[in-house]
């Protein structure tokens, strides 16, 4: 029991030695509820970052909280049960301020939405500033996406064919690759779609042309996907995420001392 390093999992006076005395960081897993195609579940935006968000905090020695399972909406580019931008906002600033009153000072976004972003960062920097006013000046917060850390070396070996781009990746390669080596039972290959990418218009239509996404749901096709491909991108995601982490919060303790 002892050993987790997921929240949830741990008693009470061990999350509370962990969080204060020892001042772990806590990554924080944010994604959505999303349909990803015919041939997948709707939850791998929480489950991708989850996962990733696990290995990390082994590799440093971070807590990881639930995730933030509501995300913002996806607009034109396919269909969620999500939350208003404001309230994703809110939530996370409530939920920051909460880990920084049980001691927290460390803390990282682990987004598996993309949608998410400004809003999330929105969040943090509602916080930050509330926590200024209540006398908390060291609070720290890393927000990413895992995605960012595919290098390109790695974009070359999963895309040989060309890499279509993160922005029509939702459904394709690179989710169903990470959901076949974490959640091959929340994957049925059959029933992948075979269309190529979508192309979208440089502009957004209110309310949406539903005829301008393809009716798969899946932005680009994930027949070339592979659990293969996954342990690929989830390595060099965890190891990147890892590294990152690392730097951010060093370079915060160092300038701290000065
Ligand atoms: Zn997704």
């Amino acid at each position: 029991m002892e050993k987790s390093v997921v929240i949830g999992e741990l008693a009470w006076p061990e999350y509370a030695r962990r969080v204060k005395e020892e001042a772990h960081p806590i990554l924080i897993p944010i994604g959505a509820l999303e349909q990803h195609g015919p041939h997948m579940s709707m939850n791998p935006d929480v489950l991708l970052p989850s996962a990733i968000a696990v290995a990390v905090g082994q590799e440093i020695g971070a807590l990881v909280a639930p995730a933030i399972a509501y995300g913002y909406k996806s607009q034109q580019r396919s269909g969620m049960t999500s939350v208003d931008g404001h309230t994703l906002s809110l939530t996370v600033k409530d939920v920051l301020k909460e880990f920084a009153r049980h001691g927290a000072r460390k803390i990282c976004l682990v987004n598996g939405h993309f949608e998410n972003s400004m809003f999330a960062v929105e969040g943090v920097d509602l916080a930050i500033r509330e926590l200024r006013w209540e006398g908390i000046h060291d609070f720290q917060v890393v927000m990413l996406s895992y995605w960012d850390f595919v290098t390109d070396k790695t974009i070359a070996r999963i895309y040989p064919e060309g890499f279509p781009g993160w922005a029509v990746e939702h459904g394709g390669v690179l989710e169903t690759s990470l959901m076949l080596h974490l959640h091959p039972h929340l994957v049925d290959m059959s029933c992948v779609p075979r269309h190529g990418a979508a192309s979208f218009e440089p502009y957004d239509v209110f309310p949406p042309i539903p005829e301008w996404t393809p009716t798969s749901g899946c932005l680009s096709s994930a027949a070339a996907a592979s659990a293969e491909k996954g342990a690929l991108l989830f390595e060099v995601c965890v190891e990147g995420i890892s590294r990152a982490l690392r730097v951010a919060y060093d370079a915060r303790a160092k300038a701290a001392q000065v």
